[in-house]
């Protein structure tokens, strides 16, 4: 018997052992990518609990499908199905152009208030990379998924909003800035509740997976009371909740400048060498360079909307671009979670049953980890990992591999399988 997943009263999952699962199909390559990877998912869950266990698929609407029956983008019944279910898993959609929609993944996000966006990211042996050393980047990014200039607080140049905000900042708010005619604005949000419960999140995560750090990447030194304070409230946050399980690098500051560097360093060793989860921060710019410099400094990262955005695509790039980049966007109160390809829907490619369904089955792996089923999990990521080193790959790999074999987007999944 099929049926919901639940919240148990400590807030952890209560998965039954056939879970109704909503998804969305997707629109351009979606159903393409969408039907290899499910099969993967299908085969993997009986692979390793036989008939004891399987998911029963709900498909749901949304974007262009969506829009042809029943002439909305996002009906209500999809997002109440998120809301029932719990957790979903959704393949790419078009934004609608024009409209008062911005974009469905961000009217989702917001209306599950889905807080933290979850990017892992890792190499595959044998991947085409641009880097030497791809093998070195194994990080987690936690995006705030929800604050940031994506609250779309934005008012187009010489309009009446614009030109009326720019006279409250200079009267009433004392700014004298000397604002040119055409000028638009924009207002960046960024709150202690909704930094620290994003942070929590990422050392909660970093904590039970023995990740040896958290780094907090902002660029406070610029705009000090958006993400300078996402910076003072994550270090805050750290100390005050987590305390003796972890060492900052604001403890390290206060040691230096009560005791001296040789005093702060020793401390930071000894809280090393006992295990502790290191708490440090980097400026958004100089991380751009680190995950190339320095990538093995590097494990779970928690930062802003907006730097997020840049340093996953960056990230994704380094280690196979984004036919091969998962993600998953959760709200780890109310235990609401949708996974997703980080991609478009590559229109161009649509029903040509070509391209990488990689991202799906990977965001796949992040849902069964989820729910629990480790084990589904290991065994998907695995077989991928010995297709992609047995070079039998889709176009986009191919393309940038000697001797590979090509294969569709269908025989890809065929040879996953074949991989268990
Ligand atoms: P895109 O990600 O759809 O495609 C860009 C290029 O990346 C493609 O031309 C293709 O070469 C490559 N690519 C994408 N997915 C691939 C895969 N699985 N395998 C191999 N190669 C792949 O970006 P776009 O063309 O800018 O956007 C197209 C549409 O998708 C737009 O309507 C956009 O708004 C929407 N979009 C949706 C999401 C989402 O639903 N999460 C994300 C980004 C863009």
């Amino acid at each position: 018997m099929a049926e919901k997943i639940s919240l148990n009263a400590d807030r952890s999952l209560k998965v039954p052992h056939h879970p109704i699962i909503p998804f969305v199909i997707g629109d351009g390559i979606g159903p393409d990518i969408w039907r290899a990877a499910v099969r993967v998912f299908d085969q993997a869950v009986s692979h390793v609990y036989g008939d004891e266990r399987a998911v029963a698929w709900k498909e749901v609407l949304a974007g262009e499908k969506a829009y042809n029956e029943t002439g909305s983008w996002l009906p209500e019944e999809t997002t109440q199905a998120f809301r029932d279910y719990l957790v979903g898993i959704k393949g790419p959609l078009t934004t609608p152009v024009g409209g008062g929609i911005r974009s469905l993944n961000v009217a989702l996000r917001k209306a599950l208030d889905l807080y933290v966006c979850l990017r892992p990211t890792k190499w595959y042996p044998g991947t085409p990379t641009p880097v030497l050393h791809p093998e070195y980047i194994d990080m987690v990014i936690f995006r705030e998924n929800t604050e940031d200039i994506y609250v779309g607080v934005e008012y187009a140049s010489a309009s009446e909003e614009s030109k009326r905000l720019q006279q409250f900042l200079n009267n009433d708010l004392k700014l004298d800035y000397d604002f040119r005619a055409n000028t638009g604005l924009g207002v960046k949000v960024v709150s202690e509740e909704g930094t620290k419960r994003l942070v929590r999140a990422a050392i909660q995560y970093a904590l039970e997976q023995n990740r040896p750090s958290v780094t907090i990447v902002h660029k406070g030194n610029i705009m000090k009371y958006t993400e300078g304070a996402f910076k003072n409230w994550a270090y805050q946050l750290a100390e005050e909740e987590f305390g003796d399980q972890v060492y900052t690098w604001d403890q390290w500051e206060k040691t230096k400048a009560e005791k001296g560097q040789e005093e702060a360093n020793k401390k930071q060793r000894e809280a090393q060498d006992a295990g502790k989860l290191i708490v440090k921060d980097v400026i958004a710019d100089n991380f751009l360079q680190q995950i190339l410099l320095a990538p093995r400094d590097y494990s779970v990262v928690a930062t802003l909307n907006l730097n997020g955005d840049y340093v996953s695509d960056a990230l994704a790039a380094i280690v196979g671009g984004i036919g091969i980049a998962p993600g998953a966007n959760i709200n780890y109160q109310t235990g609401h979670a949708i996974f997703e390809a980080t991609h478009g829907t590559a229109p161009r490619f649509a029903d040509t049953d070509t391209m990488n369904p990689s991202s799906v089955i990977l965001s796949g792996v992040l849902l069964f980890e989820y729910l629990g089923w480790d084990d589904v999990a290991t065994t998907i990521t695995e077989a991928l990992a010995k297709t992609i080193k047995g070079k039998t790959v889709t176009v986009d790999f191919y393309n940038q591999m000697e001797n590979a074999t090509l294969l569709k987007t269908s025989e890809f999944a065929d040879q996953i399988i074949a991989n268990f």
